[in-house]
């Protein structure tokens, strides 16, 4: 049965509303896999299946419960090498991959979004169990934009336009977008399917070949989707996914003197030992999507209801692991009072629990580790002189939730205010004029992005140019599509992934140049 996306909205809870700024287009009805089979947990090179070279293998947990889902194989440098050398030869000249018609490429990637449209119910339910977001997440936002994305590229790849170029002399010159080649991606747990979808559809598009490593705490559905590349037809070696933990699987990526670039999300202090890596090795190219603490500010002419509700989306959001969350609320002094009341009226209304529930907003975060930094994010803002306005504690005694915790009279030099959390934790400061609130905003090492909720174009716009951030939205939040690009300024990282200019990163342009013959030589 399919459903219209109206009909959705219309038929899941009230607050769907917020979460319609994803567009869904057509989506079958849901049916979660209450227990999903797991199929693949191997490396993946060549379109063939591997144990990992030193034999070992590492858990993968269901946060919502704490148990150990299955054992995977543990990627190391030695299984980096071979996926290397796999990719190399897919890349090399003459190679099925590099002489496919671009639009054949296109033909590939849209197969593979077919398959994961195919397998939706499936891919949806292995996220929720390795991840713990919601199902119904899972499966109206995050496979949605994972497959439109795949088909955005798919749309590309015979787009990919070099310029004539009127040189000076007698010379006929062009360039070419050649693919930069092998291309390390390392992606990180908080969306691990659109993650992959973000790195693998303009790297395809643009003709590369990929080595990439998947989160440790998340790696299930990226093995699954492996295997529907092998499915819709990639010549072997053009993608290949090794498991593993950071420092080693992770770190054999960015160090490989063959690996042409690395395209990287996660945390901060990561983002920097990457990019010494690609210094120390062979300069290759390095793309990094990084940490936040995001700016959203709330004048008192804004539709306060609106306001509240989209500024509780910005924050919770899964489970407040989002880069860029809307981590630091600034709120005008004449509205404060009763945009913090209100505030603490949603989060006291927010669902948690099993994530497979429909009725429930939030799982749980994705490790015990996350878990602990939170509650440690949390206590300190207790003892800076935060004022808790509900929630702060561990929920339940099994899995790794935390309940919906709201703090006021925020100051900017507290942890809270200053640290990513990346979770459920919401800061609310005070503030008085438009030129401070944008000094305010800025006085951050992060730059990835900012809100504004206001009636007045004049201020919209103020705030619009004065923050310094990769997006910006007005009376919205996370409003994410695939034809928009995204990526930070500042330490919140460099270049820009989605829409057109997410290609860049992927091709290296090639000056050509023709003597013209003259007439009488
Ligand atoms: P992380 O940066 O350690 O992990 C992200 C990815 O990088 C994973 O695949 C990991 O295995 C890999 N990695 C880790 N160390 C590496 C190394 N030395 N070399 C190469 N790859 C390496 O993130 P985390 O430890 O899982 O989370 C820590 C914090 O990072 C979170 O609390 C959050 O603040 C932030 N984070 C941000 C994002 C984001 O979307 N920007 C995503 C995840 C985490
Ligand atoms: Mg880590």
């Amino acid at each position: 049965m399919m459903l219209s996306a109206r009909v959705l909205q219309r038929v899941l809870r009230p607050n769907w509303r917020v979460l319609s700024c994803y567009s869904y287009g057509t989506v079958a009805k849901p049916k979660p896999h209450l227990n999903p089979d797991i199929q693949f947990n191997q490396i993946f090179i060549n379109n063939e299946w591997h144990d990992s070279v030193s034999g070992k293998t590492f858990p993968t947990i269901n946060p919502a419960t704490g148990e150990k889902i299955c054992d995977v194989a543990e990627g190391d440098k030695a299984d980096v090498d071979k996926a290397v050398v796999a990719a190399q030869e897919a890349f090399q000249l003459g190679s099925a991959w590099r002489t496919m018609d671009a639009s054949d490429r296109g033909v590939l990637i849209n197969k593979l979004a077919d398959l994961m449209e195919r397998d939706r119910d499936y891919l949806a339910s292995l996220e929720t169990l390795d991840n713990g977001k919601p199902f119904h997440v899972a499966h109206a936002a995050d496979l949605s934009l994972s497959i439109k994305c795949l088909r955005y590229y798919a749309g590309w790849t015979d787009k990919i336009h070099g310029k004539t170029i009127p040189i000076d002399g007698d010379y006929f010159c062009y360039t070419r977008h050649e693919p930069v080649g092998v291309c390390g991606q390392i992606i990180p747990w908080n969306f691990p399917l659109l993650m992959l979808c973000w790195k693998l559809g303009p790297a395809l598009a643009t003709g590369n070949t990929i080595v990439m490593k998947p989160a440790e705490q998340t790696p299930l559905t990226a093995l699954y989707v492996a295997n529907l590349i092998k499915e819709a037809g990639f010549p072997p070696g053009v993608v290949n996914m090794i498991p593993g933990y950071g420092p080693t699987a992770g770190a054999a990526i960015a160090e490989h003197m063959d690996v042409e670039k690395v395209a990287f999300t996660g945390s901060t202090e990561v983002g920097h030992i990457i990019q010494q890596a690609a210094g120390k090795s062979n300069l290759k190219k390095v793309t990094l999507e990084l940490g936040g603490k995001s700016p959203n500010i709330i004048f008192s002419d804004a539709d306060m209801h609106d306001a509240v509700e989209q500024s509780h989306f910005g924050l919770f959001f899964n489970q407040g692991q989002c880069c860029c969350a809307g981590s630091r609320t600034f709120v005008h002094e004449s509205v404060y009072d009763e945009f913090v009341e209100r505030s603490v009226e949603r989060a006291k209304k927010r669902t948690i629990g099993n994530p497979f529930d429909d009725s429930n907003e939030q799982g749980p975060q994705v490790d015990e580790e996350q878990m602990n930094k939170i509650l440690h994010l949390i206590d300190s803002g207790k003892k800076e002189g935060a004022k808790l306005l509900i929630g702060g504690n561990r929920y339940g005694d099994k899995g790794y939730f935390i309940e919906p915790t709201v703090f006021a009279d925020v100051q900017d030099n507290m942890r809270i205010a200053k640290e990513e959390i990346f979770g459920p934790v919401m800061q609310i400061m005070k503030f008085k004029d438009i030129n401070e609130v944008i000094k305010r905003a800025n006085t951050t090492t992060y730059g990835l992005a900012a809100a504004v909720h206001t009636t007045d174009i004049n201020k919209a716009i103020m705030i619009a140019n004065g923050v310094r951030a990769g997006t910006v939205w007005v009376n919205c939040y996370d409003v994410f599509t695939t034809q928009a690009p995204f990526g930070g300024y500042k330490m919140s990282g460099s270049g820009r992934e989605l829409g057109e200019y997410g290609l860049e990163a992927y091709t290296e342009v090639k000056t050509v140049t023709l003597k013209i013959p003259q007439k009488n030589s």
